[in-house]
Parts: C-alpha cells; sequence; structure tokens
C-alpha cells in the first residue's frame, strides 16, 4: 500500500508532498511519486507517527485495573480513536492484590495486542501530601514492604513511579534498574538534596512534571529546591507533562519545553475512565475497587467527585501535541514529545514512535487543523 501526497513528519523535518509505501507492517519506503497497487491520498494532510502514551490509565468507561478484556479493549479504543498506537497501561494505587491481578491480566492481554506496550505502576510508594488523587490508605513505604512481586513482573513493567525522598526509595530504585524496570520520580513531598540518592541511584524519569510534586520550600532557614524545579536542569531526567492546558498552562510547557528540549519531554495523557465519555455529571471510579476514588468530568479535565481538585485528564496525546504547537512549540519538536521521546523512554523507539524505513507502520494522518483523519495499527487502517 502507498499513502500519498503528505506532509510526512519525520524527527528532523516536514517533508512536504512525499508519499510512503509500506508492506507487511512496516515502512518500506519514504519518496515522491512512488507507485503501486494500492494507494490512498492524504490529500497534503500531517503524515504522523503513531502516538506513544506512557501513562494512561484508560477511556471510554473503562479503567485498566478492571483487567478484563473487555476494559482493555474499551480503553484502547479510546486511544486507537486518537491516533494512539502505542500505550503504557498505568495502575492507581491499590492493594496489592488489586495491583498483582491488573499485572497478570496485562501480560495475558499483550501475547494478543500490539496496542500495549507495558504496564506503568503509579505507586503505591508515593508520599502521603503529595498523593493527589490517589487513596491515602493504600499508600506505601519501600523500607517497610516486600516488593518482589515487582521484580517477579519485570517482563511486564516498563516503569514505575515511587517518591524518591520515602525510607529505602534509593535501594528499591537499585533493584528495579537491575531488572530493567525504569524508575520514575512523582507524587513527592522531598527538598533537594533528600531526593538525590534516589537520583544517583538511577531514577530517571518524572511522573507529570509539576503536577502532585514537590517544590521550592523553606526548610531550617534556607530556601530549597523541589523536585519541578531540579528536574529542569538535570539531563538525566526525562519528565512527563500533561499538556491538557489545564494540568499545565501553555505558558509552562513553554519553559518546560525551553528547559528540557523536546528529546527529554514526553506529553502523556494521564486519561482516566472517563476520557471519551460524555459530560452529563456521571461520577466515575479511578482504578476498580469498592473503595476507589470517586472522579467526574470538570471543565476539561478530570476532577475528583468533589470537585477539589484535578485527578487526570480527559485529553488524548494527539490533542495535547496540538495544545504545544498552539502553544508555539515548532511542529516537528511537538510530535516528538508525542511519538518518539516517549518510545524511547520505554525503550520501544527501535520498532515505533517515528517514520522510518524499517519500524512498524504505526501511523496517523491529521488534517491542517489537527483533526485525525486516519489511524493505522501495522500497516492496517483502524479508522
Ligand atoms: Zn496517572
Amino acid at each position: 500500500m502507498i499513502i500519498k501526497n503528505g506532509k510526512v513528519i519525520t524527527p528532523d523535518e516536514v517533508l512536504d508532498g512525499f508519499d510512503l509505501r509500506i508492506e507487511e507492517g512496516l515502512i518500506k519506503e519514504i519518496g515522491r511519486s512512488l507507485t503501486g497497487d494500492q494507494t490512498v491520498d492524504a490529500d497534503g494532510a500531517y503524515i504522523v507517527p503513531g502516538f506513544v502514551d506512557i501513562h494512561t490509565h484508560g477511556g471510554c468507561g473503562a479503567d485498566f485495573m478492571d483487567a478484563t478484556k473487555d476494559a482493555f479493549d474499551k480503553a484502547l479504543g479510546f486511544h486507537l480513536g486518537e491516533g494512539t498506537t502505542t500505550v503504557v497501561a498505568t495502575s492507581c494505587t491499590a492493594p496489592k492484590d488489586s495491583i498483582v491481578r491488573f499485572l497478570g491480566f496485562a501480560k495475558e492481554y499483550m501475547r494478543r495486542s500490539r496496542v500495549v506496550a507495558g504496564v506503568h505502576l503509579e505507586g503505591p510508594y508515593l508520599s502521603v501530601r503529595n498523593k493527589g488523587a490517589q487513596k491515602e490508605e493504600y499508600l506505601a513505604v519501600p523500607a517497610t514492604v516486600d516488593y518482589s512481586y515487582m521484580l517477579d513482573y519485570a517482563d511486564v513493567i516498563k516503569t514505575v513511579t515511587i517518591s524518591p525522598e520515602l525510607p529505602g526509595a534509593a535501594e528499591m530504585t537499585t533493584a528495579l534498574l537491575r531488572t530493567g524496570i525504569t524508575v520514575s520520580g512523582g507524587h513527592d513531598d522531598g527538598i533537594y538534596p533528600e531526593f538525590m540518592p534516589t537520583i544517583e541511584a538511577g531514577m530517571s524519569h518524572l511522573t507529570h512534571l509539576y503536577c502532585a510534586m514537590s517544590e521550592l520550600r523553606f526548610k531550617d532557614g534556607i530556601r530549597n529546591v523541589g523536585l519541578r524545579e531540579y528536574a529542569l536542569t538535570d539531563d538525566r531526567l526525562t519528565v512527563e507533562l500533561i499538556a491538557d492546558n489545564r494540568h499545565i498552562p501553555p505558558h509552562l510547557a513553554r519553559l518546560v519545553l525551553r528547559a528540557k528540549g523536546a528529546d527529554k519531554v514526553a506529553v502523556v495523557s494521564d486519561s482516566l475512565r472517563c476520557a471519551g465519555c460524555p459530560k452529563d455529571g456521571a461520577v466515575y471510579k479511578l482504578g476498580a475497587d469498592e473503595n476507589a476514588q470517586l472522579v467526574k468530568i470538570g471543565d476539561g479535565v478530570a476532577v475528583t467527585a468533589d470537585g477539589e481538585r484535578f485527578a487526570g485528564s480527559i485529553t488524548s496525546v494527539r490533542q495535547m501535541v496540538k495544545n504545544l504547537i498552539d502553544a508555539g512549540i515548532g511542529v516537528t519538536d511537538a510530535v516528538k514529545t508525542g511519538t518518539i521521546t516517549p518510545a524511547k523512554i520505554i525503550g520501544e523507539d527501535k520498532t515505533v514512535g517515528s517514520i522510518e524505513i524499517g519500524k512498524r507502520a504505526n501511523i496517523a494522518v491529521l488534517d491542517t487543523d489537527w483533526n485525525l483523519a486516519g489511524v493505522y495499527l501495522d500497516g492496517t487502517r483502524m479508522k
């Protein structure tokens, strides 16, 4: 198949008036005036890599923690419908049994799905102060619990979010890194230098920068940076950004992109089960437990049922990339934050995340207003 006449966005440039040849689910050729049996005219639309979302809880009424085929299918339906073709299914802070059940099901589902690349465990090793929408009774401290179940599922887990100043966080980081899991800091309550031992141990990523994260604070008569300020100048750290213009307003997105560059910033949906649902006042569970945090759709964002704080987003990576472009970020850089940068963070950049010969033909076609015109998964049209 040939997709003709698009603006092909590579990590470095926009190739205007170019075609793609797709064979056996792979990108085989990028050029002008390609010919073949089956052609689709992109009619000048943008041709971008399928988006990569490394932090999402669900969508279309389903949460990955439901741990059923129906729930995974529905949540992936939300993402595919928005041009996202690689997803890291994310847990919320919950009893260990629920997390283990989720891990077991994800492992099973991944045998059949090429969209779910792995799992992100968001907690339960998080601070009380910055727990955000996570349930306090399920929080745990690394030094005092048995976390060997995570090591048992190292083939499924891509990332674990921990609060780096907690007792035992640096030791946990060392243990997780040894199995190939990326350690991400977030939902923390530390200040410099409390979180440094965990960074020195190899924590390399930060979960939703600026959201539920430590900040500049007075202690013992001096001012210390929190993780959100520290992150901006340590090149060892990549960061997530919920660029929905609610969690992160456009000027803050510009600041982060200027400090870190598009190679270190991944936009993430952090989408909840209510993403893709109508705004009708309905209340939804975050996660699957009886006792789960309740959330609802607020003004363009998910909020806790009492309306007091943000709980996650209802915005897809496609829209977040558009938001960055509208904020003045260049098109290739904005696209990077939703494609190749997150693919690198989870170690999948050899097969997805950019339009390059030999990579999987995961492609989103977007009109000049950034509306989705088509989605291809391994060369098969999904929308
Ligand atoms: Zn989350």
